[in-house]
């Protein structure tokens, strides 16, 4: 038998692009850091005489490589034969032996590591005078913006001036240049900038009992829009009249439904599905944003109002945002085993052959979900420890959470549920986590993905 071993030097600062690991547990893996290595084999196991084995070479696509026969002997790839000086294009998953592994010949199979995105960074130089909040004189904390004069605030800072504000019945002013405000909402792109000033420079940040006062007084979630003109006379309305976007009114700024008319001083919250308005009423025990993305969503809102969608006011039909228990599921949402396709076949035929339905599955793992019998850590959606079945949710998440639970329901599976082909399947090292399952087909198919990764820098 024969033990390869990488005959040039290695360099740390290289990263390691691909590993040879043999099948065989006795012998170590062989680290690919250079773009081209050439692979030696001790002839004998006592013998200090090394000769050529094979060489392989990365390719530009970074997702192939070739290797180039430089023994005296065929080359099994994959149970193809390369004949001495012959090359053959490997990609990960590819399995490499000097001869059949019958005979006792090691077989070492071919993986890419995955790399880095490669990031882009663009340096800019910045004021920090400019990224402080005229309220506080402190760096912004949880940013929001005002329109359309577009000053930036703290939102717990700007809560409060609002909060103020409405107690007085009077139309917000911007606390800067005392433009009236008509909509404010967090700034995501100026978040990130406030938080690289603070990385750049901790003296700047405040103390932890003045970031918990503002984060109390928080209330912006969600764009909200302060004020709804009413038009008087009929316009033509079109998506480019950036005004008319403040004259859009909610059916309570009309008529009294439930109870409730709006008035002058209604803060209004605009739904993420229809782009419609609401007033924000935190008293009426209703939900009016999804819990898993904090983002508005009108239908149980009107629903609980009595308010059905006319044709000034178009509304989303209540089947947009519900309670996740009172929701159906008709097909394995695309996001499911992190959009791989193989594995959701699997999931899908293993359903069927154990006689069952998806929503049949789903509502089980449910259950499971609310008797607190699954590990939340992983779960992507916001607040995942308040998630209950009675939380209402938004499409969008009540798909992830489907996928986070149909994950839960495979990696609990007993293996005979599974196709004898799909049970025999190895995990990948990198589990969920792998990124060659989504540009290599091959590879998706021949190994298990829906398992946790058991190598790599992956959380
Ligand atoms: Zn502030
Ligand atoms: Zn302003
Ligand atoms: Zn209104
Ligand atoms: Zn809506
Ligand atoms: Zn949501
Ligand atoms: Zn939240
Ligand atoms: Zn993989």
């Amino acid at each position: 038998m024969e033990k390869g071993e990488s005959s040039t030097p290695t360099l740390s600062e290289d990263e390691v692009w691909a590993k040879l690991i043999p099948t065989d547990s006795r012998y170590s893996e062989i680290e690919l850091r250079l773009k081209e290595t050439v692979i030696c084999s001790e002839v004998k196991h006592s013998s200090s005489e090394k000769q050529d084995w094979c060489k392989i070479t990365r390719n530009v696509d970074l997702d192939s490589a070739m290797m180039q026969n430089r023994s005296l002997k065929e080359i099994l790839v994959d149970e193809t034969v390369v004949q001495e000086e012959h090359a053959a294009v490997i990609k990960c998953g590819s399995e490499i032996s000097l001869g059949p592994s019958d005979e006792g010949y090691v077989k070492y199979r071919f993986e890419i590591m995955p790399t880095e995105e490669s990031r882009r960074y663009i340096q800019i130089y910045l004021d920090v005078e400019y990224a402080k909040c005229c309220i506080c004189l402190n760096i912004w904390h949880d940013v929001v913006t005002a329109a359309p004069c577009l000053h930036n605030f703290c939102n717990g800072c700007f809560s409060e001036w609002l909060r103020r504000s409405q107690e007085r019945r009077s139309s917000v002013l911007c606390p800067h240049c005392r433009a009236v405000v008509h909509f404010v909402g967090r700034n995501h792109f100026l978040h990130n900038i406030e938080q690289d000033i603070l990385l750049a420079d901790p003296s700047l940040k405040r103390s932890s009992e003045d970031i918990v006062l503002l984060d109390s007084n928080a209330s912006i979630k969600s764009p909200l829009v302060l004020s709804s003109r009413k038009s008087s006379r009929k316009r033509e309305r079109s998506p480019s009249d950036a005004a008319d976007r403040w004259e859009h009114s909610c059916p309570q700024c009309d008529t009294e439904y439930g109870g409730y008319q709006c008035n002058e001083s209604t803060v209004h919250l605009q739904c993420q599905a229809c782009g419609g308005m609401m007033p924000s009423r935190s008293n009426v025990g209703v939900q009016q944003h999804c819990l898993g993305c904090d983002r508005a969503f009108c239908a149980a809102y009107w629903h609980s109002q009595g308010v059905n969608g006319s044709n000034s006011h178009p509304l989303c039909s209540p089947e947009t945002f519900k309670p996740i228990a009172e929701r159906t599921v008709s097909r394995i949402p695309s996001l499911a085993h992190e959009k791989n396709h193989y594995e959701q076949n699997i999931t899908e035929r293993c359903i069927r052959q154990m006689g069952r339905s998806l929503q049949d599955v789903v509502a089980e793992w449910i259950l499971k979900f609310d008797k607190r019998e699954i590990d939340r850590t992983r779960m992507p959606l916001n607040h995942a420890e308040m998630i209950t079945s009675r939380t209402s949710t938004c499409s969008e998440c009540y798909d992830k959470l489907v996928s986070f639970l149909l994950y839960w329901f495979r990696v609990t599976l007993i293996s005979h549920h599974l196709a004898p082909e799909d049970a025999q399947r190895q995990d990948c090292w990198y589990g969920y986590a792998c990124r060659t399952q989504h540009h290599n087909q091959e590879h998706a198919r021949k190994r298990n993905h829906v398992c946790r990764p058991t190598r790599g820098n992956h959380v």
